[in-house]
This record gives C-alpha cells, structure tokens and sequence, in this order.
C-alpha cells in the first residue's frame, strides 16, 4: 500500500501536483486542506466563534465526504477562516482519523503536516515550496478566475499572514519533515515539477524495492 506524503505552503502548487502524481501512480488522493475548510465553512454558515476550540470541534463533526467538492470551499474568505479554525488541537483531533482511515488504503495526501503527523511513516514525503511572490501571482490569477475583486498586494498580505499562522501554531505547524524531498516550484511549470517529483518518488520506491 504506497503512501506519499505532499506537505507545503499556501498555493505552492502542491495540490495541482499531488492530483497529478496520484493519476500518474494509479493512487487515490486527498486534499487534506479541503477538510478544514469545510469546517471553516461550517462554523461560518452558524456563526460559531473561530476563536472556540470547542465550536470549531462541533463544526469538524459535521463535516461529510460529500461537501469537499464545493467549489465555495475554494474562495478566499473560506481559506481564511480555514486557516484560523485548524489552529485549535481539538479540530485536528476531530479530522484525523479521516485521514488515517484514508491513508491506510493508500493513496496520495497532500497538506500541512501529512509528513510529520498523519503519515510519519509514508513511503515518499515531498515538501513543496515556492516564492511569495510567485506564489501571490499564481493565487490572484486563480482567485480573480472565480470572480473575485482582489489586488495582487492584498494577496500577497494574506498569503503572508496564513504562512505565519500555519508555521508558528503550536499544534501540528507546517514544517519539513525530516525525510522529505524539497521541490521548489518558484522557477517550474507544472510539467517540470511533476517531473521531478516523479524523479523523486521512483527513486525512492526503488530504494525500497531492493531493501525489501
Ligand atoms: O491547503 P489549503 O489552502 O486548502 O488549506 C487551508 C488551511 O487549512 C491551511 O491554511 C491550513 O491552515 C489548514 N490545513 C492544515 N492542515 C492540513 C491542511 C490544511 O492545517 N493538513
């Protein structure tokens, strides 16, 4: 059962890659992120206090397979708010075993701490990364594709501000695993960096194969 591990910032273009990977190894995938965001939805649609540990709990609850594809998840507004409710431990403490239960039948999971927390023991880790300035560009594109009336600087000031709270939480914060590979994407298409991921990943399982 082959597990690989994407962790990185915000709109470094890990999500796009890990869809990629999972078509490209026949692996199932799932975007962690899409969790709290559905929580963040939640506790926003019933006006719950971000700042609740215990509210915010209640809203993970109630999250369901079937809301993670709402494009809504995607806006702005609802990546904020995602980035504030999965600072409370008890949040995290309510998705995990969600992600476990994913994990243990294989697949690809990309996040912020599917390397150091929920799958310490994944196959392959990838760290990906990239500029906050490319990183802004890639994210204002996206977002005024959906519409949204929004300046690259007030971008870059969020994105700024959710890298801060996702490094410095306490619980679970976005690092580089030990043993994950570090792509950075700043100066790399999509094709390139999925390039070198795979480059990455085959040499890592067969690493494996020959231990074993
Ligand atoms: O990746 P995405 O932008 O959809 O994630 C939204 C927010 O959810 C992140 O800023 C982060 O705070 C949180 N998150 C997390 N752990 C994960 C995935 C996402 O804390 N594994």
């Amino acid at each position: 059962m082959t597990v690989i591990a994407i962790d990185g910032t915000f709109a470094s273009g890990k999500g796009t890659l890990a869809k990629k990977l999972a078509a490209h190894y026949n692996l199932s995938h799932l975007d962690t992120g899409k969790l709290y965001r559905a929580t963040a939805r939640i506790a926003l649609d019933n006006n719950y206090d971000l700042s609740d540990p215990a509210q915010c709990a209640k809203a993970a609850r109630q999250v369901s397979p079937e809301q993670l594809d709402d494009p809504v998840l995607k806006s702005g507004p609802v990546g904020a708010a995602a980035s504030k409710v999965s600072i409370h431990p008890a949040v995290r403490q309510e998705l995990l075993d969600f992600q476990r239960d994913f994990a243990a039948r294989g697949g690809v999971l990309d996040g912020r701490d599917i390397g150091t927390v929920i799958c310490p023991n994944a196959d392959v880790k990838l760290y990906i990364d990239a500029s906050p300035e490319e990183r802004a560009e890639r994210r204002h594109k996206e977002l005024r594709g959906y519409g949204e009336d929004i300046t690259l600087e007030q971008v870059l000031a969020q994105l700024t501000e959710r890298d801060e709270r996702d490094k410095n939480r306490a619980e679970a914060p976005l690092k580089i695993a030990q043993d994950a590979h570090l792509i950075d994407t700043t100066n790399l298409s999509i094709e390139r960096a999925f390039d070198a991921a795979v480059k990455v990943i085959d040499a890592v399982l067969a690493a494996k194969t020959t231990k074993t």
